[in-house]
């Protein structure tokens, strides 16, 4: 018999946004537990992958820095990011000139 961790139902995972719910019987591709993630979700992981910080999340951690990466596109970074808000910009004023007129037609 391998050593086995046993691990406490609402345990978390330090670094991790993970808490163990409980073991999922996998025999053939290592164990498996179940997780509740911070943001809400149930997730079935690898315990190993967990541990290793291979796992962190559900999956909504990748997901948010990827909002954060296009966000910063168009806030922080740059003369493209700027350039491209001021074209933003223009295409909104544009808009609104052409709801203007039409206003106009109805009014
Ligand atoms: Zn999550």
């Amino acid at each position: 018999m391998s050593r086995r961790i046993e691990y406490i139902t609402g345990s978390k995972f330090e670094g991790t946004r993970l808490t163990f719910v409980a073991d999922v019987e996998s025999p053939k591709s290592g164990r498996k537990a179940k997780f509740d993630c911070d943001c809400g979700n149930t997730i079935v992981a690898n315990i190993n992958h967990v541990k290793r910080l291979q796992i962190k999340s559900c999956g909504c951690i990748v997901h948010e820095m990827l909002i954060r990466r296009n966000v910063d596109m168009f806030t922080t970074h740059g003369a493209s990011g700027s350039r491209l808000m001021s074209i933003y910009k223009n295409m909104k004023s544009r808009c609104y000139n052409a709801n203007h007129k039409k206003y106009d037609l109805y009014g």
